[in-house]
């Protein structure tokens, strides 16, 4: 008879109704409107208090001084956090106090801080250290996340540190932020009217609470307690909203504001960075533990050449790449090169939640020329979805497309042909070939390479 969502609506409100009703039965049961209050006359008093003139000024002055405390412990705590992560000796310094913080029940710090400071900052102090050493850990842990290889992967590109921030910190962050946002802001809420229920600062829920108490008042103690309620409600949804705008911001948009890139309009990357392109490792050792994997190697790779490591798997290409691009160093010998490299990883590396374009322009800074040149390899349709949803081989172009469109005066290419079918292969090769303007590659793969004269 009803649709399934009226259902639901149906069923929520008898609950609601079985639970007053209970109450309603209570409150005849007991008699006495002073232990227990019925419900209408609970309501009665909450339509009283607002209309009080002082209702909204206690209001405020509460939401305010919790909000202030709330506000600064986030922010504390995420700077903290951003030290703790980026210099190890913070974080040992801080581990013993956040996890005194963490322990110490709040009560005490309550009546410690009425005998160092009074009532009126009490509820700031106390919503400052219920939020801070949780949102500080999660943020902590959420760095900590962050995938390594991706910034190594930000490294090789040098991507400056706002789309850094933004395309690779942020997405990681979010759901550890998230998780302790929630948790901190219901306890946040919850000791902050405790404290001013203790310290009973002027013009404040926490007073009239106590107030309420003093004169018997039980109808105002369950309209105040509504009155938290709702406004711990709202308080908590209006915060997470906003976060939740900040993490999924730029998704919305379309990929050039994204990128933040708009004002360049060019249609190819140029190569600038101005090095010869010349390789060269004399006698190269590297070994990881006791195992060698290269040996007193010598090679010279000239300005613009085409190299292949056609070697079998195991036998050391990734470690030499990884040399070559300055991401390893030898344990013997040297490795220089003259110019600025650009890496397509073993792994494909990207930002799963972005678009190829949108991936691609991250690096080269042009979002028309990241256009351009994935539509040569990539399917029309392919573009603007999120990476994560794309196919291995798919997921492989972008990051090719990426590491040949980078700015640099070397291409190293790890496996570039994995997942892709013969078709896609050919049109891959024949983009590197197009695109190659005379750069020094060096191409690790142990599938056959059908161009050979690169
Ligand atoms: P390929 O790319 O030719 O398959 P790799 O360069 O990846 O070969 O690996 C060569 C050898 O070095 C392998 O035996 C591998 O186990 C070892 N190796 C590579 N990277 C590491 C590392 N970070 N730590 C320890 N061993 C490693
Ligand atoms: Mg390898």
């Amino acid at each position: 008879m009803f649709p399934e969502r009226h259902k639901i609506w149906l069923r929520r409100g008898a609950v609601l109704l079985f639970w007053f009703l209970v109450w309603q039965l209570a409150a005849v049961m007991v008699d006495n409107s002073i232990l227990l209050v019925p419900p209408i006359a609970a309501f009665r008093s909450f339509l009283s208090l607002l209309g009080e003139p002082t209702f909204w000024r206690v209001i405020l002055t509460s939401l305010g001084r919790i909000g202030s405390g709330f506000a600064l412990g986030f922010v504390t705590a995420v700077l903290l956090a951003v030290l703790s992560y980026r210099f190890r000796f913070v974080e040992e310094l801080l581990s013993p106090v956040v996890g005194l913080i963490k322990t110490i029940p709040v009560v005490s710090f309550v009546v410690l801080l009425l005998i160092w400071w009074g009532a009126s900052v009490l509820a700031v102090i106390i919503s400052f250290l219920v939020v801070l050493p949780g949102i500080y850990l999660n943020t902590l842990e959420g760095l900590r996340n962050v995938d390594k290889k991706l910034l190594e992967m930000a490294n090789v590109f040098r991507i400056p540190a706002g789309r850094r921030f933004l395309y690779i910190y942020r997405p990681a962050l979010r759901p550890f932020v998230l998780s302790g946002l929630k948790a901190a802001l219901g306890m946040c809420w919850k000791a902050g009217v405790a404290a001013e229920v203790i310290g009973t600062p002027d013009y404040s829920i926490g007073e009239r609470l106590y107030l309420s108490k003093i004169y018997l008042a039980t109808g105002d103690v369950f309209a105040w307690t509504a009155v938290i309620i709702l406004l711990s409600i709202g308080f908590e949804k209006l915060l997470l909203w906003l976060v939740r705008c900040f993490f999924i911001w730029t998704l919305s948009m379309p990929v050039e504001v994204k990128a933040g890139l708009a004002e360049k309009t060019k249609e190819h990357t140029n190569y600038v960075s101005g090095g010869s392109g010349t390789i060269t490792c004399e006698r190269v050792t590297k070994k990881y533990g006791d195992r060698i994997v290269h040996s007193d190697v010598t090679l010279c790779y000239e300005q613009g050449s085409v190299n292949y490591l056609r070697n079998p798997s195991g036998s050391g290409k990734t470690t030499l790449l990884r040399l070559i691009g300055g991401l390893e160093h030898p344990d013997e010998g040297t490795v220089t090169c003259d110019g600025r490299v650009s890496m397509m990883f073993q792994e494909d590396r990207l930002c799963e939640e972005y678009s190829a374009v949108c991936n691609v322009a991250l690096v080269t800074g042009n979002v028309p020329g990241a256009r351009k040149a994935l539509e040569r390899v990539l399917e029309p349709e392919a573009l603007y979805q999120p990476c994560g949803s794309l196919s291995g081989g798919m997921k492989r172009r972008v990051a090719l497309v990426r590491a040949m469109e980078a700015d640099a005066d070397i291409v190293l290419l790890d496996e570039p042909f994995t997942g892709m079918d013969a078709d896609t292969r050919r049109r891959a090769e024949t983009y590197i070939e197009e695109r190659r303007q005379g750069r020094t590659l060096v191409i690790a793969t142990h599938i056959g390479f059908e161009k050979e004269n690169i």
